[in-house]
């Protein structure tokens, strides 16, 4: 069950509860490895007189977030121009700078505007006056099993719900744990203890070990976790989540269906 979803700009974060540790890291894993995403792969170089080697650009311009609709593209190696690259699993930028100036992300024209990239500010190079820049480059969609390029999600990680009970018989009101606490969550109102943001706890037990009558107990619903990733602004928080479930959902399925077919055979 969701207890509760933020998605705001590149970062999500939920509360999901009832399911187990196995059940998130399937998440985490499909996250961080399978969601189809589009990236720069192979740049054409027609003139290149900045600092920096071929190699580097196409390594800094394979990383940059490139907008995309999953369903729009197909992979290079299944598409039906097998793997020549048309317009079902390509996209082309070009770029022509000249020196002085720098290069940014901003400067790649997409060949189809509604895939301009949207971080327009990312630097690529310098030019210093007569250098210039002129190339093609070449997007396509892959997932990041294949290469980090196409890596969707980021910081993917989930925690225990933290839990935090306090014997008010043994509090003595003292603040040990109040000094104690690292995110400084755990506050003073009045003659009570209480605990100001439950989830930015770490469970670091510091207050617990610090407490010398007792009095305050951490531990973690087994159940229930806090769950936090991001993008880099190739696709949305909530876009990427809902393709990993439906992703997951048809492995489950595929297995199900296969496992009837096979006690079928037996019989
Ligand atoms: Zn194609």
């Amino acid at each position: 069950m969701i207890e509760k979803k933020i998605f705001e700009g590149n970062k999500a974060e939920l509360v999901v509860s009832g399911v187990d540790s196995s059940f998130m890291n399937s998440i985490r894993r499909t996250l961080l490895s399978e969601i189809p995403k589009l990236a720069i792969d192979e740049v054409i170089f027609y003139e290149n007189s900045s600092p920096l080697t071929n190699e580097i650009l196409a390594h800094r311009l394979s990383m940059l977030p490139i907008p995309t609709e999953m369903d729009l593209f197909v992979p290079k190696d299944q598409c039906v121009c097998e793997g020549a690259g048309c317009p079902n699993c390509t996209l082309i930028y070009t770029l022509s700078k000249e020196g002085p100036c720098t290069v940014y992300s901003g400067d790649l024209e997409a060949q189809r505007s509604e895939f301009s990239i949207k971080d327009k500010d990312i630097p690529i190079t310098e030019l210093a006056e007569g250098q210039r820049l002129i190339l093609e480059a070449m997007a396509t969609l892959g997932t990041a099993n294949k290469h980090a390029s196409y890596q969707a999600a980021f910081a993917v990680g989930y925690k225990n719900y933290p839990v935090i009970s306090i014997d008010y018989s043994k509090c003595d009101l003292g603040k040990t744990c109040i000094d104690a606490c690292p995110p400084n969550i755990i506050k003073k109102e009045g003659n009570r203890i209480v605990i100001e943001d439950i989830e930015k706890c770490t469970l670091c037990k510091e207050c617990e070990n610090r407490c010398e009558f007792g009095a305050i107990k951490v531990t973690y619903d087994p159940e229930k976790f806090i769950f936090r990733f991001e993008t880099d602004g190739a696709l949305e928080p909530e876009e990427v989540l809902k393709k990993a479930i439906e992703m997951l959902d048809k492995k489950l399925e595929s297995f199900s269906s296969q496992m009837f077919t096979v006690e079928e055979e037996k019989q």
